[in-house]
């Protein structure tokens, strides 16, 4: 499950994002409008966690945006507006639930798990690029028809999802690096070429017909192999 976190306070921001991972949450960080619109036009999210006070766009706008793009995402507001006209407001303006600030991260986890099992929410999605598979929510790879999975870490299957969710379209390495490690991490300049490097021998190594091409300067992207048959369905 992948989370988009709206939220311009950085240590809150870090804390939430910690919290979640610790609940096997993937959570990419934006703290401005203008980034998590970007972050919403590469990735595709399960849920979104937003911040009404952003420096760049009043936090209700953003929700329009994001609704305009995406009708069906779960979007839960987080806030420190306590007043019930706001939360009217926002519950208008569609969002699927609100927490006001303070508030307790197990029941943050609890009202992500509750818009999760919603209809509509993208449970049991598996996706596929020639006989590889990953299943985002269990978490697992393997090729069709196999019951082995891939022996990835939990950042290398968190880069496959990255790559499969393109769908042959180019992942900025940037936004790799954001979604892989937080803000204030060390992060060695070539940490994504060496989890993508692992990423790729473990493919290979498994047999699977899917390659992952290094498009110089830009980023990654990931296509099934032509010479193989590409997997039905
Ligand atoms: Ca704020």
């Amino acid at each position: 499950m992948r989370i988009l976190l709206i939220e311009d306070h950085t240590r809150l921001a870090g804390f939430i994002r910690k919290g979640l991972n610790a609940a096997q949450f993937d959570v990419d960080l934006a703290a401005k409008g203008s980034d998590a619109l970007e972050n919403f036009e590469c990735v595709r999210y399960d849920v979104v966690i937003l911040d009404l006070g952003l420096p760049d766009i009043e936090g209700l706008d953003l929700l329009d945006e994001l609704r305009a793009k995406d009708p069906a995402i779960p979007v839960l507001i987080l806030t420190s507006r306590v007043q019930l006209a706001d939360k009217i407001q926002g519950l208008n303006a569609g969002a699927d639930d609100y927490l006001t600030k303070p508030f307790a991260m197990e029941e943050l986890i609890a009202r992500l798990h509750a818009l999760l099992r919603r209809p509509g929410a993208a449970l049991g999605e598996t996706l596929k690029i020639g006989n590889l598979e990953l299943d985002v929510v269990a978490r697992e790879a393997r090729l069709a028809g196999s019951n082995q999975p891939v022996p990835l870490s939990r950042r290398e299957l968190s880069v496959l999802e990255q790559l499969m969710r393109r769908g042959g379209k180019v992942a900025p390495k940037h936004l790799m690096e954001q979604s892989l490690y937080g803000a204030g991490e060390d992060l060695s300049s070539n940490s994504v070429e060496v989890l993508v490097h692992r990423v790729r021998k473990k493919l290979t190594d498994s047999g699977a017909n899917a390659t992952i091409h290094t498009v110089r300067g830009i980023g990654y992207l990931m296509t099934a192999d032509e010479e193989s048959p590409i997997g039905s369905s």
